[in-house]
């Protein structure tokens, strides 16, 4: 039997707690050939969440329902991290505590993996209703930017929740940068993956963690994390400024030859000393920052590449069956 682990980060949410698992445990009934852990991750709440998450393990039994609780809130990605890095199930779920993601959605998932062959499905709202205008502007702004200027394909709508396959887990886990920009990360990591729609849903308790200034801060961290073009932008930009000089330059250069009587002021020279300069600082600004961009993705340390399937053995397996064979010569040798 296949295991179904759901990894949901908590962040004061100790009215969430126990309808979470009253509503995923009606789902977990129509899945009678699957078990099912539940990994409450409490991200540091100031509320009574982790005592609430407590009683649910104590109602639930001890194995089905477990939690980490962090030291104090690190974040969303942080926690789905932690999460994700201690999971064991075969196949484990993302999936918020506020009953925003509907857990019936898990069939639909568990489905396309099974059935249809996809590695992950991952859910996709396909209405904004309830969500202020300004906000679902903004974010229509920040896809179309974000996939222009980085390797990444990122669909707006997209959500965290999602359900996908150990080796899926694997690779995202492999990915240990501090500033987890979970959506660009999961875009990197490839994969086949099938989006599920549905309809946008209040949460049913509590309220939302996010101001308008931290969806802000998250689509600046996400340009950060994935975006080099600009830099390359600033380069262009130098290098542009710089010929500028040359031909301003040329053009004075071309004026006083045909009239040598007029009279001089400093202003041209002074022009051309200015755009000349100007140009090879922004130039030379925009090379130190490609190199720091580059420094910047490489001490994140990601895996060079990631491998969806081989029928090559695995290093340690080699390692293994050495080991048996040499054990057998030894013994043969022994006799
Ligand atoms: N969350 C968290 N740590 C935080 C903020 C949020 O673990 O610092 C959790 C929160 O408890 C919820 C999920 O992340 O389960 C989504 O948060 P929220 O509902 O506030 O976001 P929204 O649905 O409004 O985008
Ligand atoms: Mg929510």
């Amino acid at each position: 039997m296949k295991t179904i682990e759901l990894i949901v980060p908590c962040y004061n949410e100790e009215k969430c707690i126990e309808l979470f698992y009253n509503a995923v445990r009606e789902v977990f009934r129509k899945l009678p050939d699957f078990d099912f852990i539940i990994t409450y991750v409490d991200d540091g709440s100031r509320d009574h969440t982790l005592n609430e998450i407590k009683r649910v393990v104590e109602i639930a039994g001890q194995g089905s329902v477990q939690y980490i609780a962090l030291s104090r809130n690190f974040g969303k990605e942080s926690a789905i991290y932690a999460g994700l890095s201690k999971s064991t199930g075969d196949y484990v779920a993302l999936i918020d505590a506020d009953l925003q993601h509907p857990p019936e959605l898990l069939i639909p998932m568990i489905d396309a993996i099974e059935k249809e062959g996809y590695d992950r499905a991952t859910a996709r709202r396909v209405s904004r209703k309830g969500e202020p205008l300004v906000r679902s502007a903004f974010s229509k702004a920040f896809y179309s930017i974000i996939n222009h200027i980085t390797v990444l394909d990122l669909i707006s709508g997209s959500t965290d929740y999602c359900l996908m396959k150990r080796t899926v887990v694997d690779s995202i886990v492999s990915m240990s940068e501090r500033e987890r920009f979970t959506k660009g990360i999961y875009s990197w990591v490839g994969f086949k993956n099938k989006w599920i729609e549905y309809e946008n849903v209040e949460r049913v308790a509590g309220r939302t963690k996010w101001s308008f200034l931290g969806l802000l801060r998250y689509a600046y961290n996400g340009f950060i994390a994935f975006a080099t073009t600009p830099l390359r932008g600033v380069v262009y930009l130098g290098i542009l400024i710089t010929i500028a000089s040359f031909w301003y330059a040329i053009k004075i250069g071309i004026m006083a030859l045909k009239n040598p009587l007029a009279p001089r002021t400093g202003y041209n020279s002074i022009m051309i000393v200015l755009l000349f300069l100007g140009g090879v600082i922004i130039t030379t600004l925009g090379v130190i920052g490609e190199y720091l961009a580059r420094i910047y993705m490489e001490v994140k340390n990601r895996p060079i590449y990631i491998e969806r399937e081989t029928n090559i053995k695995g290093d340690k397996e080699k390692e293994q069956q050495a080991l048996i064979a040499g054990n057998n010569t030894d013994s043969e040798k022994g006799l």
